[in-house]
């Protein structure tokens, strides 16, 4: 059977995996990234978990990385998760340790190629992801023109769509992204909005039960959820919205009151469906596997 590699560089781990055609994981291996030690150290690691993997078998690489990527040159046109890795060309830094070729793409993409390919997104000609982590990441996928990529590689930031004018403070210097607000980090901002505590999501998911300005918080985040997505069915109007990221892994005390919110905020709510992710950890080792049998 054809094997690629598929490696997911993360802000903390590099998780690199030997992906079958059928899309099942082979061999998987694991190794912090070390962000701050700067781009020679992440890439010293990212060879040595492809020499840790490799065999005569392994057609081609696939890479999954954060920011604005120029996937057809295999460019870091922005990130900032990595010092240094900003106009880096990742596809000809990997290339010059491996003799088989290497592809490059926007991480968010590639996790949903994974659901396109093996996950919850298999029976859509069209549909938007949404990744629920520390941010909120996005992918437009239409099987016309593949990955909505923009002008400059910077589309798809669905994060970044305003929902709150003069809202909270983004990372990216805008005010009221809905990053802010329906990421899975949001829970422990809108618990501190109401308590003044600094709370971790696990910890607030806990009080559930005891705290009703944990419930208060959760529920903002479903209700502000709802009217995001309404406003992602009268943009693009997709078959689905595929929600991923570690967030939905506590989705059994939101997913209704999101979903009811959505109805009731929509205008016309019918014929967008919207469902979990298949895969949480695995799912950008999976698409960057993708992507090299693709590219090939
Ligand atoms: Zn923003």
């Amino acid at each position: 059977m054809k094997k690629v590699i598929g490696i997911d560089i993360g802000g903390t781990k590099i998780n690199s995996a030997v992906i079958a055609e059928d899309g099942s994981i082979v061999e998987s291996y694991t190794v912090a990234t070390e962000a701050h030690l700067g781009r020679d150290e992440v890439i010293k690691r990212i060879v040595d978990s492809i020499n840790k993997l490799i065999t005569p078998e392994i057609l081609s690489i696939g890479i999954a990385t954060a920011g604005f990527i120029d996937s057809d040159n295999g460019i870091i046109v922005f990130a900032g998760n990595i010092e240094g890795w900003t106009g880096l060309n990742l596809k000809e830094e990997i290339e010059k340790h491996v003799d088989i070729p290497v592809f490059v793409d926007n991480d968010a993409n590639l996790a949903a190629l994974a659901e396109k390919w093996v996950g919850s997104a298999q029976k859509y000609k069209n549909f938007i992801m949404l990744t629920m982590g520390t941010g909120l990441g996005g992918a437009i996928y239409d099987e016309r023109i593949g990955f909505w990529q923009g002008s400059h590689y910077q589309g798809a930031e669905l994060g970044h769509m305003v929902m709150y004018p003069n809202g909270r403070l983004c990372t990216c210097n805008q005010k009221g992204c809905a990053e802010k607000y329906v990421a899975g980090s949001s829970l422990s901002i809108n618990y501190k909005e109401l308590t003044g505590m600094d709370l971790r999501g696990p910890e607030i998911i806990e009080r559930l039960n005891t705290d009703d300005n944990a419930k208060k918080a959760l529920k903002k985040l479903a209700i502000d959820l709802g009217v995001y997505l309404s406003t992602i069915k009268n943009i693009f109007d997709p078959e689905a919205v595929i929600i991923g990221g570690g967030f939905i892994n506590t989705s059994t005390y939101w997913w209704d009151d999101a979903i009811n919110s959505y109805k009731e905020y929509c205008n016309r709510p019918v014929g967008m469906e919207i469902k979990p992710a298949e895969f949480l950890n695995d799912a950008g080792v999976i698409g960057a596997g993708k992507l090299a049998f693709d590219k090939i």
